[in-house]
């Protein structure tokens, strides 16, 4: 028995003046999504909990069984997982985004002119290690304006605030120890000495130098959020039984699923972005499935498109993904089963989180059904999961794969 745990990122939405009232799930009307439902059991999941509006870290920790009330610190160590780097579970890390700041400290431009890739990374080379106050600091460019920094040593804390104002005042926030441990305060002075330092040294960078020639804002300041540790999570084969993998483009979801103990498979075209390559993405969950037993395939776009308050190219992309998976359904052996669910709700007239649930649907050879017919927010409150918690969806899913042990005797 295998699975294969499709997330549409921000999939959950509400009735769109623009879509004549109806949901995008509701106006795309998708054959495949539908199909699945009626074959298959539905229902709502209140992925973190109800009336709780959560980020997709923490969404996917609950759909991967895991309760972030409890693991949960900050997003930082995922995005560094995810871009690769190898974390200790007493190391601090951050997102980060090479930014523009003014001499005062206002904030110009939080994403330095959305400089490209090439340059940030050279740029990253002239700030990668430093060491101050007994702290080791390791900065790593990721894609564009982004990166993530560790900070590794002795008597660190990450409750530490962030320093990317992101959009709620204009300038830079000092970092600021969170508690009155002297952990946390000992990391917010010694970042904030590695802030000053990495100024200085991009300030005269001559990438920075090229730029303001160009008159381009420069990328000389660092400004991180998120910080956190690595949750020390039971691995999800130990839990579940299920050998696991993880189909993404977004660093985030690969990272999340690093820290479970997944392989991550990284698939060309995957890019995280509306342009993604979901028949590359489909093809890379049946080769998988070869030597697993539970694939997670995250699509970012749905997300995306909610932020900037598209609902109709929202609706659009949920038909591509329903035409890939019902590609992805003809190569599928006949013990396999497909849940379909989000990470959130992003309603998008509104272009944010929300905390209302999401659909859910369980479809494979053993479930019982229900009198659900179609793959929509209204039409799955009627379904025969009911209303179940986000942590609750793999126990549900593992039980039809009988790979939970018996509780009791
Ligand atoms: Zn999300
Ligand atoms: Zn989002």
């Amino acid at each position: 028995m295998k699975a294969v745990l499709v997330v549409l990122d921000g999939l959950g939405d509400r009735r769109c003046r623009s879509l004549g009232y109806m949901t995008p799930l509701q106006y795309a009307r998708n054959r495949v999504l539908d199909r699945l439902a009626a074959e298959g059991e539905t229902g709502l999941v209140d992925v973190v909990a109800r009336g709780i509006p959560n980020g997709s870290d923490t969404g996917h920790l609950a759909l991967l069984g895991y309760d972030p009330f409890t693991c949960y610190t900050g997003r930082g160590p995922f995005e560094a997982l995810g871009a690769g780097l190898d974390l200790r579970l007493d190391d601090v890390a951050f997102r980060c985004n090479f930014a523009t700041v003014a001499e005062d400290g206002t904030v110009i431009d939080r994403r330095a002119g959305r400089i490209s890739t090439e340059e940030s990374r050279e740029l990253a080379e002239s700030i990668q290690t430093m060491e101050i106050d007994g702290v080791q600091f390791t900065f790593r460019h990721t894609v564009e304006h982004r990166g993530v920094l560790i900070m590794r040593g002795k008597g660190i804390s990450h409750r530490v605030s962030n320093v990317d104002p992101h959009g709620k005042t204009s300038t830079v926030q000092k970092p600021m120890p969170l508690d009155d441990s002297p952990e946390s305060i000992k990391t917010a002075q010694a970042l904030e000495k590695f802030l000053e330092k990495t100024r200085q040294i991009l300030q005269t960078h001559p990438i920075n130098i090229k730029r303001r020639e160009k008159n381009l804002p420069p990328a000389n300041y660092i400004l991180t959020r998120g910080a956190g540790r690595l949750p020390n999570l039971l691995p999800f084969e130990k839990k579940f039984g299920l050998k696991a993998a993880v189909v993404a483009g977004g660093a985030l979801y690969k990272g999340v699923c690093r820290a479970a103990g997944f392989d991550v498979v990284n698939v060309e075209g995957a890019t995280g972005t509306v342009n993604t390559n979901l028949g590359n993405k489909i093809n890379a969950v049946i080769e998988s499935l070869k030597t697993r037993d539970f694939v997670l395939l995250h699509v970012k776009a749905t997300d995306t498109l909610s932020h900037d308050k598209k609902p109709r190219e929202k609706a659009e992309m949920i038909n591509r993904v329903g035409e890939a998976l019902g590609k992805m359904l003809e190569q599928l052996s006949s013990d396999t089963y497909v849940a379909v669910t989000g990470d959130h709700t992003t309603p998008s007239e509104i272009g944010d989180h929300r905390g209302d649930p999401v659909p859910v649907l369980i479809w494979g050879p053993d479930v019982r059904g229900d009198s659900v017919t179609k793959f929509d927010e209204i039409s799955c409150m009627y379904g025969g999961l009911g209303r179940i918690r986000g942590v609750e969806l793999m126990p549900i899913l593992a039980n039809y794969l009988g790979t939970l042990e018996l509780y009791g005797e």
